[in-house]
C-alpha cells in the first residue's frame, strides 16, 4: 500500500523535500561503477539493485544528482519513435511510468493528457506518417489528424502562424507528462525517488 501517496494526497503541503542519502566516502572497489547521475545512470543503479540484487554500485556525478538532460527536459513520456525497436522500447517505458508512483511510493506527478507535434511542411507530414504507420505496425497508436480534428481538440490553438499554417498532427493518446520538466537544482521526481528507494542505496 503506498501509505505515503494517500498521506501527501491528502495534505495541502508537497513534500519537496526528498531523503537523499549524504555523500559517502568512496570504497576501494565496487561490482558496479556508473559514470553520471541521469535518468539512465539512476535508473540502471535502481533495476540491478531491484532484480539482480547488486546493491554494491558507485553512481559517479560530477554535479548535483540528476541535474543534466533528466532535469532539463519537457518531461513527456510518449512512445512515438521511428524503428522497430524504439516503437516496442518505449511502449514498455511508458507501460512503466504509469505504476513507478505506487512503486516508489511517492507521486511522480504522472499525468496522461495526449500530446500534438504540428507538421507545417508535406515533408514533415511525410515523415509523420512513416512514423505513425511504424507505431501501428507494432502495436503503438499513434494516429496522424488532420486540421479540423486538431481544431476540435485545441480551440485556442492558432493554425495559422505567420507563413507556415499548420498543415497536421501526430497525436499519440498516451502521451503524459510528470513533474517537474524544470526545477532549478533540483533533480526530477523520478531521479530522485530512484536514488533515495534503500533498496537502490549504495
Ligand atoms: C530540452 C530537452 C527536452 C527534452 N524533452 C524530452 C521529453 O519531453 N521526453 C523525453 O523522453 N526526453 C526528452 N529529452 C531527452 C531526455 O531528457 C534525455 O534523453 C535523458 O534525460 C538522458 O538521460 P541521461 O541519463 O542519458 O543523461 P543526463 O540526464 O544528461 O545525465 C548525464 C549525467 O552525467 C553527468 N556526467 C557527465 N559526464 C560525467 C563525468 N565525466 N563524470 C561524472 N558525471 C558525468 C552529468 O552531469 C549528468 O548529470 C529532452 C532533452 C532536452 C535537452
Amino acid at each position: 500500500m503506498p501509505f505515503n501517496l494517500l498521506k501527501y494526497g491528502l495534505s495541502s503541503e508537497y513534500p519537496v523535500e526528498v531523503d537523499l542519502p549524504p555523500p559517502k566516502e568512496l570504497k576501494s572497489s565496487y561490482d558496479v561503477v556508473i559514470i553520471g547521475a541521469g535518468g539512465h545512470g539512476l535508473a540502471t543503479a535502481y533495476y540491478l539493485a531491484k532484480y539482480h540484487g547488486i546493491t554494491n554500485i558507485a553512481v559517479l556525478e560530477k554535479s548535483y544528482l540528476g541535474g543534466g538532460n533528466t532535469a532539463r527536459n519537457t518531461a513527456v513520456i510518449r512512445s512515438n519513435y521511428l524503428t522497430s525497436e524504439g516503437v516496442r522500447f518505449y511502449a514498455e517505458s511508458v507501460r512503466m511510468f504509469q505504476s513507478l508512483s505506487n512503486e516508489f511510493d511517492f507521486n511522480i506527478m504522472y499525468s496522461e493528457r495526449g500530446q500534438l507535434t504540428l507538421a507545417h511542411t508535406d515533408a514533415t507530414v511525410r515523415s509523420f506518417r512513416q512514423r505513425a504507420e511504424v507505431n501501428k505496425h507494432f502495436g503503438g497508436r499513434t494516429e496522424m489528424i488532420d486540421r479540423q480534428q486538431i481544431r476540435e481538440l485545441v480551440p485556442s490553438l492558432n493554425l495559422d502562424p505567420g507563413h507556415l499554417p499548420v498543415i497536421a498532427s501526430t497525436a499519440p493518446p498516451r502521451a503524459m507528462t510528470r513533474w517537474p520538466g524544470v526545477m532549478p537544482n533540483k533533480p526530477p521526481s523520478a531521479a530522485w525517488k530512484s536514488i533515495s528507494s534503500p533498496k537502490s542505496r549504495t
